[in-house]
């Protein structure tokens, strides 16, 4: 198996939260880090950061940014079943993602 074939979520993927601080809750994936295996979704597992001022019309304190959260962490939501399993089913010469529950598109 290829490096990237263990990542089976995509930016703009429902998904839910299964463990640690933020369990429990959904939203949308804006961006997926291959390399560390995680993903930022979008208004979850907020972290506060420092911001200089850099520009005049700046404004320099403490801002929150989404942390990335580990996909072990993560669960694709199926817009029938809820938090559900990818699956693959071929598709002519592609690949299509599915649910593994109830088979739907994902
Ligand atoms: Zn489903």
């Amino acid at each position: 198996m290829d490096r990237q074939g263990k990542i089976k979520l995509r930016k703009n993927d429902t998904v839910k939260v299964i463990a640690g601080r933020e369990k429990g809750k959904s939203g949308r994936v804006v961006r997926i880090d291959r390399e560390k295996m995680r993903a930022v979704v979008e208004g979850l597992n907020m972290a506060k950061k420092a911001v200089k001022q850099k520009k005049q019309n700046q404004k320099a304190g403490i801002t929150s940014v989404e942390a990335p959260l580990p996909l072990g962490k993560l669960m694709i939501v199926c817009k029938k079943c809820g938090p559900t399993r990818i699956g693959y089913e071929m598709n002519g010469d592609s690949k299509k993602r599915v649910c593994r529950k109830c088979g739907g598109d994902l």
